[in-house]
């Protein structure tokens, strides 16, 4: 297969070769005759295979075995240099620029094995349910849809408000009193009209009410607003159909965030039973902490900054670029220490009634 030099940059320096491809660090090559850096260098000209890489260098004056060569490839595949050529775009001019940044953002993830189109082919396969498009969905959404995901099905059942407008940026003064699922879509629609959206107006009041959203869906998003325990019926939905489950949600200072890995992680049900008893000290803090009214406070920044991170833990779920982050841990980003994210991880209950 002809094979293809990511983004990379080298120079000799003596006998050494040192060559950055991640800007946080360097490697340094023993390369006292230059071989590694002519290879490079004819690689960065154009793909090719071993053979056709040992003629070329032949012609350099450079004669090396095609297995010589291809010790050469090994050793820059080892590096994470190299990619399958054919595959590191999508091969459609007009999808390749639609995703020119996704397919770059992927290329740091390539390798031989796994290709940039791969990634991206399996982003446009992916259903994504997305619960709730309000604060926090309302910025998941774009997100996904940059990405390209194929398709979204969205849930929820209000209608667009004034106060909307302080942080869920999908909607317009137009839109008073619309269906935020209908508007929701409608934007989707308008971005990328590949993406296929499904809406579903319907107040969340159960574990029954999810159970027929779950069909073909590849990881559940967001969250539900208002009733007390809603994040465990999006729990046991989750765990029972094994779909990966991102959720969280904004207290005042606090943005908070969590994934459930079905038969991998702790789940949210996991938590609640660690929970201090309702008759302790931090039993009866944490219910004042619940039942104490409310004022929604956040800013476009922090919700913008939440649907980020959700979108981004979704992402890994969907293609596996690398392992999710936040899978059986809430990771709490607060105002008061600089946004700085802090991992709380759950600790998985054997015991548990729904995951174990
Ligand atoms: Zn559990």
């Amino acid at each position: 297969m002809p094979v293809a030099l990511k983004e990379c940059v080298w120079e000799a320096l003596g006998d050494e070769l040192v060559l950055v491809a991640d800007p946080r660090e360097s490697v340094t090559l023993a390369d006292p005759d230059g071989h590694i850096a002519a290879l490079l260098t004819e690689l960065r000209r154009a793909p090719r295979t071993a053979r056709e890489l040992a003629a070329a260098l032949a012609e350099r004056g450079i004669t090396l075995s095609e297995q010589d060569v291809q010790e050469g490839l090994d050793g820059l595949a080892s590096l994470g240099l190299l990619e399958d050529a054919g595959q590191a775009t999508l091969g459609d001019p007009a999808l390749d620029e639609r995703h020119s940044s996704n397919l770059s953002f992927f290329g740091s993830f390539a390798d031989l094995e796994r290709s940039r189109a791969d990634y991206i082919r399996r982003l446009r396969q992916s259903h994504v349910l997305v619960l709730g498009v309000g604060g926090g969905g309302s910025q998941i959404v774009p997100c996904l849809a940059g990405l390209g995901v194929g398709a979204m099905t969205l849930v929820d059942h209000d209608v667009v408000q004034s106060r909307n407008f302080n942080r869920q940026f999908l909607y317009r003064h137009a839109d008073l009193g619309r269906s935020k699922v209908e508007r929701a879509a409608e934007w989707v629609r308008e971005y990328d009209p590949d993406i296929e959206v499904r809406t579903v107006d319907r107040w969340i009041a159960g574990v029954e009410d999810l159970r027929d959203l779950t069909a073909g869906i590849d990881v559940m998003t967001g969250g539900l607003d208002g009733e007390r325990g809603s994040h465990l019926w999006l729990n046991e939905t989750a765990v029972r159909a094994g779909i990966p489950l991102v959720t969280g949600g904004m207290m005042r200072t606090q943005l908070i965030y969590c994934s459930v890995d079905p038969g991998k992680s702790a789940c949210l049900r996991c938590h609640e039973r660690a929970l201090p008893g309702e008759r302790t000290t931090a039993g009866v803090a944490q219910r004042l902490v619940r039942e104490r009214p409310f004022t929604n406070a956040l800013i476009g920044p922090l919700t913008m900054q939440f649907g980020s991170l959700v979108a981004y833990e979704a992402l890994r779920y969907l293609t596996d670029f690398e392992p999710p982050r936040a899978a059986g841990a809430y990771v709490v980003l607060d105002l008061h220490t600089g946004l700085v994210p802090e991992w709380q991880p759950i600790e998985r209950d054997p015991g548990c009634p729904v995951c174990s």
